[in-house]
């Protein structure tokens, strides 16, 4: 039997398949084991195997001893939230994000509701396959607490972090596309709080997509359509356990998931708060345009909210994120949140009063292109050694893999965490340039794959 992909983004496989009870029970043993039969915050998203995955991870958190404050269906953002407000040790989301339904995962949390990093990740694997596990006596079993409030409690904060009345005159209208992910409690009530009215689209919780939960602009056709149909002020759209939204100007034009950390990072800079900007080597340079008309530095770090979360503290930044929709907005927490994303956007709409159409003509934009390429056994280092050297770059980061960089255009070559691939990833000012850049970095690639093959 396969085993599950081991990842900093967590442990995840195909239900039935990769992904076993007994395998999320030993993963649950361990992290159970790390905590010390701490409090642990539990919560999953709407996918049918998610109770099944929630009977085991209870089970192997329980008999290490564990309390377990059990959340049910949340966004991650909202458990992340949780983590703090309970000052519990841990927690455990059952997710696997914008994977397709048959997939599920558990991801770990620090007590500061980020994610473990590749360190804690490490130590959790070491638990894990030395099988050497915490084993609480018959009174000593921990017992679950529910919470049934950790939703109201993140719409409440959020709140507290944008000009209500300001938005609510407005009466936006507003489409939410949901994904039948775990949105369904949170997106379409924080909206009604701010006084849109709500169109809801794939908005029960079953877990059942009907569409892929990816929120990137080729799987969003049918919040567009409804967008256009219902003259919608706006369209948001989020993968099923909300870290990541992606938006649709009126008129029904996607604007694709890059433009979401664009608009957030120029509303927080422009109406809200100055300092630093934090994301990660991927994310479009639009994003350093906008900073430096506000005159703060960019930091970038490698992919991964973990590593742009705890940049984002170390640097004290104002707001940071990732390309892929990942807001992260540190008046609210140090994750990537979705909710507190929608409603800045909703915040900076509020503050204008042309369409969203025509306000993000005002800000830079670019087009990027991703591609994959098989590898197979060539050794990565020497691929991306040879990248390195064959072009001439203004800048050169050799930190998760290698990015070179112009005045502006810019190509990142990555080794996945997972299979044996790189990720090229271009941009540029236009499509086809993008779609070139990449293709001559893959043409460069396959014909040293043809040597070393
Ligand atoms: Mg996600």
């Amino acid at each position: 039997m396969d085993k599950p992909i081991v990842s900093v983004s967590g442990i995840r496989g195909v239900i039935g398949e990769t992904l076993l009870p007994e395998e999320a029970l030993r993963w649950a043993l361990a992290y159970g084991t790390m905590v010390n039969g701490g409090t642990v915050v539990l919560g999953r998203d709407t996918r049918p195997s998610g109770e099944m995955l929630r009977g085991a991870v209870l089970a192997g958190l329980l008999s290490t001893g564990c309390k377990v404050i059990d959340l049910g269906i949340v966004p991650t953002p909202t458990l992340q939230l949780a983590v703090q407000h309970w000052q519990a040790d841990g927690a455990v989301a059952l997710t696997a994000s914008h994977n397709p339904a048959e997939w599920n995962a558990l991801k770990f949390f620090e007590p500061s509701g980020m994610y473990l990093d590749a360190d804690g990740l490490k130590r959790l694997r070491g638990i894990y396959e030395s099988g050497q596990f915490r084993r609480a006596r018959w009174n000593e079993v921990g017992q679950i607490q529910t919470d049934a409030t950790a939703i109201d409690r993140h719409i409440e904060r959020i709140l507290t972090c944008v000009d209500i009345d300001r938005i609510r005159e407005r009466r936006f209208r507003v489409v939410i596309d949901c994904a039948n992910g775990a949105a369904c409690f949170i997106s379409p009530r924080l909206l009604e709080r701010l006084n849109c009215e709500v169109i809801p689209l794939f908005a029960e919780p079953t877990g059942i997509f009907q569409r892929d939960p990816e929120p990137i602009a080729e799987n969003l056709s049918e919040l567009c359509r409804r967008v256009r149909e219902t003259g919608a002020d706006v369209g948001f759209a989020h993968d099923a356990d909300v870290d990541r939204l992606a938006i649709v100007a009126d008129g029904g034009e996607a604007l694709g998931e890059e433009m979401t950390l664009v608009i957030a990072v120029y509303h927080v800079l422009a109406h809200k708060e100055r300092g630093p900007v934090v994301t990660n080597l991927s994310t479009t340079m639009a994003i350093d345009e906008v900073a430096k008309t506000f005159g703060v530095p960019v930091y970038r770090t490698p992919v991964g909210d973990i590593n742009v979360s705890k940049r984002l503290k170390e640097v004290g930044g104002a707001i940071g994120g990732e390309g892929n929709g990942g807001v992260i907005y540190p008046r609210i927490q140090y994750a990537r949140d979705a909710i507190a994303a929608l409603a800045l956007v909703l915040e900076f709409m509020a503050m204008h009063e042309e369409p969203l159409s025509q306000l993000v003509q005002r800000l830079p934009r670019y087009h990027m292109v991703k591609k994959r390429l098989p590898i197979g056994a060539v050794p990565v280092h020497e691929l991306l050694e040879r990248i390195k050297t064959r072009y001439t770059a203004e800048e050169v980061v050799e930190e998760d893999g290698v990015k070179l960089r112009w005045d502006d255009h810019w190509v990142h070559v990555r080794p996945s965490g997972t299979e044996p691939i790189l990720r090229v990833i271009a941009e540029a000012k236009t499509p086809e340039r993008a779609e070139q850049l990449c293709d001559e970095v893959i043409a460069d690639l396959s014909k040293m794959l043809k040597v070393s093959g």
